[in-house]
């Protein structure tokens, strides 16, 4: 079987990975998830992932730090981190799901641009209101950073 690759790293680069996709697969799109664990996890709105195998998935340098986020209901989530710079890096469900839910903003710059199409939304009633029509309020939308 053809395989191709995407891969991806931290900030800090200490840890990087590579996901293998059978060359006839179309690329994987991106899932968003508004649940609050998602939202303190990243720092963020929402967390952005791309689902895969488990067996596609394999670090290739680095050790990630394990997280154990455990909810009321449902199974308990593993929540991978870079122990160096904090950047969140994949989470799965503990309940022996084959899936991974892989941080889409941690893929290579290449492969972030490959797999850039919406594909869900879960957790939608937890949107944050300012997420919601986003781009239909008028306010100034810059390339640079907030200084510049
Ligand atoms: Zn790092
Ligand atoms: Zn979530």
């Amino acid at each position: 079987m053809t395989e191709t690759y995407v891969t991806g790293t931290c900030l800090c680069q200490e840890i990087q990975y590579r996901i293998a996709l059978p060359s006839s697969d179309t690329l994987p799109k991106v899932i968003l998830c508004h649940c609050n664990n998602c939202k303190r996890n990243t720092g963020s709105g929402f967390s952005a992932n791309i689902v895969v195998l488990q067996s596609q998935f394999k670090y290739t340098q680095g050790t990630p730090k394990v997280y154990t986020d455990r909810s009321d209901k449902g199974p308990a989530v593993l929540r991978e981190f870079c122990p160096s710079c904090g950047t969140p890096l994949s989470s799965r469900t503990d309940d022996g799901s084959d899936d991974v839910a892989v941080k889409s903003g941690t893929l290579s710059e290449e492969d972030r641009a490959r797999c850039s199409e919406l594909g869900m939304e879960i957790f939608h009633h937890r949107k944050d209101g300012w997420i919601r029509g986003m781009e239909d309020v008028d306010v100034p939308r810059r390339n640079g950073s907030m200084a510049s």
